[in-house]
């Protein structure tokens, strides 16, 4: 089975209206044949990500949301509010969200749970640390957030999962081209072997070695953070996708 390949960009806490400039770019304006390009800007670009991106084909997502749909929840934002705003997918499960606001599994499911119950895709972030794969642990530690994240409901046609060694994000370190197709092998043995279920690599991938990480038939496309900043890396990503 083909599974198009989705090129997606986790912008972080970085931009403001400025940053909207990448929807005007050349390189962002042609046509990529077979594959699908998304965009996850902060929150407060959202809506103006939406209406920029409106003719270039490229998809906006949130980063985050919360499990509820509304409340007292001050500082939050709901899946359905990002779906308002534009958004057609949301990352759930980053490893910063784990370290930073200590989200657990249960957390994560109930977030990609909201996702569905919006309409949205969940992108389900998994990945093992540095301590974990060095005492090879990493199989264990990635089936368990798989396990324990993986919305009810949820299908191959209507996830995506992410996975991400910790240890690659942001460092400049990448994941071995056999460690990333043994993984994602295990990931897709994990979900009953499913076709349609996309898995994306992230974790420092960058123009010089985002063909061969995409080359890989078990790698359906990568979640980018920092070469995801500017239109001319991310187009070249997409490229060589
Ligand atoms: C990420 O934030 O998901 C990520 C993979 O970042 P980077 O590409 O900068 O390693």
């Amino acid at each position: 089975m083909t599974r198009r390949l989705l090129i997606a960009g986790n912008w972080k806490m970085h931009g403001t209206s400025g940053a909207l400039a990448f929807f005007a770019d050349p390189g962002i304006n042609r046509t990529y044949a077979g594959i699908d390009r998304l965009i996850c800007p902060p929150a407060t670009l959202l809506r103006a990500a939406t209406e920029a991106a409106s003719a270039t084909g490229v998809m906006i997502g949130g980063q985050d949301c919360h499990a509820q749909a509304g409340g007292a929840h001050t500082g939050d934002v709901s899946a359905e509010m990002l779906a308002d705003a534009g958004a057609s997918h949301v990352i759930v499960g980053h490893s910063e969200r784990r370290a930073d606001h200590g989200e657990r599994d249960a957390t994560v499911k109930a977030k990609a749970e909201a996702a569905l119950r919006a309409g949205l895709t969940p992108i389900v972030c998994v990945g093992e640390s540095r301590a974990d794969r060095e005492a090879g642990r990493e199989f264990d530690v990635v089936g368990e957030q798989l396990a324990g994240s993986w919305p009810d409901g949820g299908t191959g046609d209507t996830v995506v999962i992410a996975y991400e060694p910790v240890w690659a994000i942001g460092t400049g370190l990448t994941a071995s081209i056999g460690d990333i197709d043994a993984m994602h092998a295990f990931i897709r043995e994990a979900r009953g072997g499913d076709q349609s279920l996309r898995i994306l690599y992230g974790g420092s991938v960058k123009p010089a070695n985002s063909g061969d990480i995409l080359g890989r038939p078990e790698v359906d496309g990568a979640l980018i953070g920092g070469a995801s900043l500017t239109a001319e890396s991310f187009a070249a990503i997409c490229l060589a996708a």
